[in-house]
């Protein structure tokens, strides 16, 4: 799963996705767009509207699904919760959780946090920008968790965290909400289709005449 508040969804999602779907020869990445998210303001558009974005993005890329099970679920959107559900559905799979380096910096601030490992694997992809500074709790949490290939995290069926390259890109949702306020264009930041309803809707202060 690659959790998000996709505010909006932007390129670097989708590449860096792309990069682990391939690296793990995975046979499909749920983007899960988060409801409520637990550890920052309110998103700048509306859920069905991020989930509309998500849609465009993902189309043409058939391991890419859609999954709005967050948005279906009442009150704040904990990733333990949605791995629980996940793993009802698909009760088999050994499931992996994708998380950038901000965030995952951030999991001893998560619910349940430390549950997340009999759940999942955890899929760490280098960003631009945000080093590895992970806190003490997380680096107690880490030894003995660390796997080097995709193949020593397939014998396990949870609790692996493998360090995973991807293509640095540095896009953020932030920092496009930025520009677009500003009256700068969103092209080849996003894809097209997504730059075109963010346009035709007016979402984020973009509209006029950006191109
Ligand atoms: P914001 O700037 O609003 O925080 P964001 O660009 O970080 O947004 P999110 O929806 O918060 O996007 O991120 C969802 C997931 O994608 C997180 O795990 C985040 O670390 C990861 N991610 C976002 N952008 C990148 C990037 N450029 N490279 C690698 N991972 C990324």
């Amino acid at each position: 799963m690659f959790g998000g508040t996709f505010d909006p969804v932007h390129n670097a999602h989708l590449r860096v996705a792309l990069d682990v779907v391939e690296q793990g020869e995975l046979a499909r990445l749920h983007l899960i767009p988060c409801r409520i998210p637990p550890h920052r303001g309110d998103p700048s558009v509306t859920a069905s509207e991020r989930l509309a974005m998500l849609d465009l993005a993902a189309r043409g890329e058939p391991r890419f699904v859609v999954d709005d099970r967050e948005l279906q679920r009442a009150g704040p959107s904990y990733t333990v919760d949605t791995l629980a559900s996940l793993h009802e559905e698909f009760p088999d799979a050994h499931l992996v959780l994708l998380l950038g380096t901000d965030s995952f910096v951030t999991l001893p601030q998560w619910d349940r946090w430390q549950q997340l490992g009999e759940r999942a694997h955890i899929v760490v992809m280098a960003r631009p920008d945000s080093p590895l500074d992970a806190p003490e709790p997380l680096r107690d949490w880490l030894q003995g968790r660390q796997v080097e290939t995709w193949s020593a995290l397939r014998d396990h069926p949870a609790g692996c965290v493998l360090f995973q390259e991807v293509t640095p890109l540095a896009v953020s949702a932030t920092d496009l909400r930025e520009r677009l306020a500003a009256g700068r264009s969103g092209r080849y930041l996003l894809p097209d289709a997504v730059w075109e309803y963010i346009r035709d809707k007016g979402l984020y202060g973009a509209g006029g005449s950006a191109g």
